[in-house]
């Protein structure tokens, strides 16, 4: 297990960033579809236990939002261009 556990904990998953205040960061794997989300858009695999930090800063879930928004978009834009053919 990693020695610094405690620093990760107050550490972005995804910038690294450090944040004073927790509870201003979103947790990935309690609030409603984060994790998916996040993976969905990154291709990266989370997991609540891989002892990796657990959530992510309010700046980083406004781009995640607005990364997940533009990805949705994208893949209705393909299905609807799909049935065109
Ligand atoms: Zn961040």
């Amino acid at each position: 297990m990693h020695e610094n556990i405690e620093i990760f904990l107050n550490r972005c998953r995804a910038c690294a960033a450090f944040q004073e205040n927790m509870e201003k960061m979103v947790e990935l794997f309690c609030e409603k579809n984060v994790s998916e989300m996040f993976t969905n858009c990154t291709s990266l695999e989370i997991s609540s236990h891989d002892y990796l930090p657990s959530r992510i800063c309010f700046q980083c879930y406004e781009n995640l939002t607005n990364l997940n928004k533009f990805r949705q978009g994208c893949l209705n834009s393909d299905r609807f261009l799909r049935e065109q053919v």
